[in-house]
């Protein structure tokens, strides 16, 4: 065994956790939580493809301090009354054990960001909740050391865990990150958890989605995670990356003509 798992985590799928009878998934939305009307007009749209999940990042983990930092909990409040009103799922990043339980109410898949990953004391907090987990693999680790960053979420009790590749730091410099579609495989050879692919951080740009999505989606994996933003030229963070609303729409189409 490669992943060399010491206790091989016996973890529900993402489609029974939330009871969806597709074994794919899509999880949508901005990089950032900016505002109501970017919130509710993408959400229109996940409603309308029967998507399930929407992302927004509520404090965000940002290389400049001087970067936007997120709305904090009055964003994690606007992404749950937008899902309230859409019945989505809210997918959103938490950075800091102490933010935890004020935001769990406005969260329904706790996202642990890559650079978050090997955070133990953080990984334990969100082991003792009984919330799904999204652990994104970080960016500088192998594929044991993710493995067992969710060993870390499940040894406190959590065993709601869905893991995310979102690409590693290579020489490569193409892409923002190479996605490593071989641990890909490996997780779902050699482990029952749940894998999606975030496939906007993975590359981060937009040109060369349509393909990649499609390679994924040949691999098995659960589900996939874009971002996709109302105005991308102005967003607050990531704005090469996001998908417009129409650049997303016709993705989905697209991606629609594969999968059948
Ligand atoms: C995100 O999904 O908002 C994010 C910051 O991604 P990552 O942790 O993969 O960089
Ligand atoms: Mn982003």
């Amino acid at each position: 065994m490669i992943s060399q798992l010491t206790h091989p985590i016996n973890s529900p799928s993402l489609a029974d956790m939330f009871e969806i009878d597709d074994g794919f998934s899509i999880m949508a939305g901005p990089c950032s939580i900016e505002s109501i009307k970017q919130m509710e007009s993408i959400a229109q749209v996940l409603k309308q493809k029967q998507i399930k999940f929407m992302r927004g990042g509520a404090y965000k983990p940002r290389t400049s301090p001087y970067d936007f930092q997120g709305l904090g909990i009055e964003g994690l409040k606007l992404l749950k009354d937008v899902c309230k009103k859409f019945s989505l799922l809210s997918v959103s990043e938490i950075l800091d054990p102490r933010d935890i339980e004020k935001a769990i109410d406005y969260i329904d898949v706790i996202q642990i960001g890559s650079r978050s990953m090997p955070n133990t004391a953080l990984l334990k907090e969100v082991g003792k909740t009984n919330h799904p987990i999204l652990l994104k693999r970080g960016m500088m680790s192998t594929l044991k050391e993710f493995l067992l960053a969710a060993e870390y979420i499940a040894c406190e009790g959590n065993k709601n865990i869905i893991l995310c590749e979102r690409g590693i730091r290579t020489i490569e410099d193409s892409t923002r990150n190479t996605l490593d579609i071989s641990s890909v495989a490996i997780i779902k050879k050699e482990t029952s958890l749940s894998v999606i692919i975030d496939l906007s951080h993975s590359l981060g740009r937009k040109d060369i989605l349509l393909p990649i999505a499609n390679a994924v989606i040949a691999l098995g994996v659960d589900g996939i995670m874009l971002e996709v933003h109302d105005d991308p030229s102005n967003a607050l963070s990531d704005s090469k990356q996001q998908l417009s609303i129409q650049e997303f729409e016709d993705f989905y189409e697209e991606l629609s003509k594969f999968r059948i």
